[in-house]
């Protein structure tokens, strides 16, 4: 029976110089190779034209290279583009392009549906495929940069990991992707321009923090009241209030790094005075910014935006403490783009 190929891609690069010897080729061939995989992102050994053709014939013999492909691009009226992956074992996610402000951020997946069944989200009634490896959360990004390009005529200047899933479920192979994105031999980003979104996996921050992370920690919130998050986000029940806290402040005090709080605003959920309160007394953990963020319906969900009345009153009571407040207009919701929207494109390809 034929053996299946390794695929190089999920080889760490400090392994390539001693495949490259073991060929009896030149110590420089390795970052050749590198460059083709990792910059070029191409997915044909054939390709890597500086390559001599008997190192690229025992490459193609012994490897395979793992890919990811975009299947299908959709353009928003506000021209947030949504992007469809294609995976090796036939699994799709999706990524977006969030033009805004001379700035365009993409939004990257890090699992292949999610387990964690947030009520609000659209991700979540797909639940669970499997983890992406590094190279498939890191590929996003270089696809998403060529379409920047074609489309704004301009690169990508922040990352956010918010797409589906879980990061923090995920943490060896997101922190392996982040760690390619920041690199030289990836795309030399600031480890500023990265953040990473969790629901508040306690563990996970208090690893972050362990590792001394330099990008975001951005804690989707949505509720400061311990009985409404267990509902809201069932996580919660497993990362209460209060070990949260205490993990946001641990990442504070080994990181110094500000934290952004998500907060959907739901009408009639977590939108009243009370919550504002509420909200506002988390936040004195530890130096922070909240983003409200505007509810985007999803079928099937039965939640509902808050009203522009209930939007004042809350985001007054906490410019009233004077805390750093932005609220994101949602952006790309004719094109279920949005957050917690991603899902439904995905399952008319797995069915093809
Ligand atoms: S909001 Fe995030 S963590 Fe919650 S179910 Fe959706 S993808 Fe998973």
């Amino acid at each position: 029976m034929k053996q299946k190929k390794q695929d190089i891609k999920l080889i760490n690069p400090e392994k390539y110089p001693s495949i490259i010897k073991g060929y009896g080729e030149k110590p420089f061939r390795a970052k050749q190779l590198s460059h083709w995989l990792w910059k070029k992102h191409v997915c044909d050994f054939d390709m890597m034209t500086n390559l001599s053709a008997g190192l690229r014939n025992n490459l193609k013999r012994d490897y395979e290279i793992g890919c990811i492909k975009p299947l299908l691009t959709k353009k928003s009226k506000d021209r947030t583009i949504k992007v469809a992956f294609g995976l090796f074992d036939k699994n799709t996610i999706e990524a977006v392009l969030i033009p805004s402000n001379n700035r365009i951020t993409a939004c990257l997946s890090s699992q292949a549906g999610c387990a964690l069944g947030c009520k609000f989200c659209a991700t979540a009634k797909m639940g669970f495929t499997r983890n992406l490896y590094a190279y498939e959360i890191y590929g996003q990004l270089v696809e998403l940069g060529t379409i920047a390009e074609e489309n704004y005529n301009s690169g990508i200047n922040n990352v956010v990991l918010m797409g589906m899933g879980e990061p923090l479920l995920n943490y060896d192979e997101v922190q392996a992707a982040i760690d390619m994105m920041v690199s030289e031999e990836g795309m030399g980003m600031s480890p500023s321009r990265i953040t990473l979104s969790t629901v508040g996996i306690v563990d996970g921050i208090k690893r972050m923090a362990d590792n001394q992370a330099a990008y975001n920690l951005a804690v989707s919130l949505h509720t400061a009241d311990n009985k409404k998050r267990d509902n809201l986000i069932p996580a919660n029940k497993k990362n209460n209030l209060t070990a949260l806290k205490n993990a946001i402040k641990y990442f504070y005090e080994k990181t110094n790094t500000r934290i952004t709080y998500e907060y959907l605003l739901l009408k009639g959920v977590n939108d009243s005075e009370e919550d504002a309160e509420k909200l506002a007394g988390f936040c004195r953990i530890s130096p922070c910014k909240v983003n409200i963020i505007e509810y985007n319906s999803v079928k099937g969900i039965n939640y509902e935006a808050s009203t522009g009345e209930s939007l004042k009153k809350f985001k007054d009571i906490l410019d009233s403490k004077n805390m750093i407040v932005n609220i994101r207009r949602s952006k790309g919701a004719d094109i279920e783009a949005a957050c917690g929207q991603l899902a439904k494109e995905l399952n008319k390809f797995k069915k093809k």
